[in-house]
C-alpha cells in the first residue's frame, strides 16, 4: 500500500458489466507504454462498383443456383449455406438421470438466415453510403423483424429470436467486400441475450427501473464517455468495453424493438450508425473493420421480456493502435477475464476528437 490516491487512469481495477454480470481487468498504466509501431498511408478502396465473380452484386447467380434482381437499395435474400434450417428430423431426447443426462444436455434448434445486401454498388461501406440509402437499410431491418413474428404467430414456424448483425472486415472473418449484414433467426433465445435479459429483469426487481434507461441518464450526466448523441439515441464507450474502440448505441426511450422505430427515430439511428462509422474510418485512416448487432426483444414477446427489453447495438472493432494492430483474446484473456490499456474514457476523448461528418477519403 503507498499512501497516494487511486487514480482510475493510472492504477489498476476490474470494471462490472450490468448486461452481462461479469468483470474486465483495466490496466491503464500499460497504455503508457511508447509506441513505436509503424505509421501507415491511409488505406484506399480500389475495387469496381460492380464485381462480375461477386455473388452479392445485382444480376449475379449464387451458388445455390439462384440469380439475384437487378435490386436498387437493399435486397434480402435466404442464406444459402444457412447455420440452422427450418426443417430438420425430430431429436428424441434421453429420459432418465444419468451422468450423461446431467452432464451433456442438448436440444435442437430450427431457424432460417438471411443475407442483407445493404447497397446494390460493391465498392460501398456503410460510412460512405448516402444517409437515405442508411435509412432504407433501417427500413429493411424492420421488415424482416415484423415478417418474422408474423410468420411465427401466423404460421407456427418456429421463431423466436432474430439476430441482426454485420461482420466488416477481414479481420472478422469477413470474405466479401459487397456491403452486407445477416440475420439469423432461432427458436431459442442465444446466450448473450438471454443473460442480458434476466440483467434487466434482476435490475428492474431491484431499483424499479430500467438498466439502460438508468445508463442512459448516468451517461448524459458524466459525459466522458459519450460519442455521439442525437434526439433519439446516444452512442458512448461502455463503462465495461472490453474492445479498445467498443461502442453502444442506445435509444434514448424506450423501444423495445426495431420495427418499433417511427419515422424520425429510423432516420436518427442510420444517422447516428453513419456518423460512428466515419469516425471509426477516420481513426486509423482505414476501413474500420468491426463485428456489430442489434439487441432486442425477442419476437413477439409478451410481459416481461418485452417489458424489459431496451433496443441497443453493439460494435466490436478488434483494431488496437493502428490499421494493422490488432487485440486478440490470448492468455490470461482466454483463461482469467478479458483485460484492456486504454480506459473507456480515453477511447472516447480520442473517439469525439474525430470528424463524424467527412470521411478521410474524401480529403485525400
Ligand atoms: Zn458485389
Ligand atoms: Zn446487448
Amino acid at each position: 500500500m503507498t499512501n497516494e490516491t487511486f487514480d482510475f487512469t493510472d492504477h489498476s481495477h476490474r470494471r462490472y458489466n450490468p448486461l452481462t454480470d461479469s468483470w474486465v481487468l483495466v490496466s491503464p498504466h500499460r497504455a503508457k507504454r511508447p509506441w513505436l509501431g509503424q505509421q501507415e498511408a491511409p488505406s484506399k478502396n480500389d475495387a469496381p462498383e460492380y464485381d462480375p465473380k461477386c455473388y452479392l452484386c445485382p444480376n449475379n447467380t449464387r451458388a445455390s443456383g439462384s440469380s439475384n434482381p437487378a435490386y436498387a437499395n437493399t435486397y434480402i435474400f435466404p442464406n444459402d449455406f444457412a447455420a440452422v434450417k427450418l426443417e430438420q428430423p425430430k431429436l428424441v431426447e434421453s429420459k432418465g438421470d444419468t451422468l450423461k443426462n446431467r452432464l451433456c444436455k442438448v436440444e435442437s434448434v430450427r431457424g432460417n438466415c438471411f443475407v442483407i445486401c445493404f447497397s446494390p454498388k460493391h465498392n460501398l461501406t456503410i460510412p460512405q453510403m448516402k444517409l437515405e440509402d442508411l435509412t432504407q437499410v433501417v427500413s429493411a431491418w424492420q421488415t424482416l423483424y415484423s415478417n418474422l413474428a408474423k410468420e411465427a404467430r401466423e404460421e407456427g414456424k418456429p421463431y423466436k429470436y432474430l439476430q441482426i448483425f454485420e461482420n466488416k472486415g477481414t479481420a472478422m472473418g469477413c470474405s466479401n467486400l459487397h456491403p452486407h449484414g445477416q440475420a439469423w433467426c432461432l427458436e431459442a433465445i442465444p446466450t448473450e441475450i438471454a443473460k442480458e435479459l434476466k440483467s434487466f429483469k434482476k435490475y428492474k426487481d431491484q431499483y424499479g427501473t430500467d438498466l439502460l434507461g438508468d445508463y442512459v441518464k448516468m451517461e448524459l450526466e458524466e459525459k466522458s464517455r459519450l460519442v455521439l448523441e442525437n434526439e433519439d439515441f446516444i452512442v458512448v464507450v461502455p463503462y465495461w468495453a472490453v474492445w479498445p474502440f467498443e461502442t453502444m448505441i442506445v435509444s434514448k426511450s424506450k423501444i423495445p424493438s426495431v420495427d418499433k422505430l417511427n419515422d424520425r427515430e429510423k432516420k436518427n439511428l442510420a444517422s447516428i450508425i453513419k456518423e460512428l462509422t466515419i469516425k471509426y474510418d477516420n481513426l486509423f485512416e482505414t476501413s474500420f473493420p468491426y463485428s456489430m448487432g442489434i439487441h432486442q426483444a425477442p419476437l413477439n414477446a409478451e410481459g416481461e421480456a418485452l417489458n424489459d427489453s431496451w433496443f441497443h447495438m453493439h460494435f466490436y472493432p478488434p483494431l488496437l493502435r493502428s490499421a494493422t494492430v490488432r487485440k486478440f483474446l490470448v492468455g490470461f484473456e482466454l483463461l482469467g477475464e478479458p483485460q484492456r490499456d486504454l480506459t473507456a474514457e480515453q477511447a472516447a476523448t480520442r473517439l469525439r476528437a474525430l470528424d463524424s461528418k467527412v470521411h478521410y477519403l474524401e480529403k485525400l
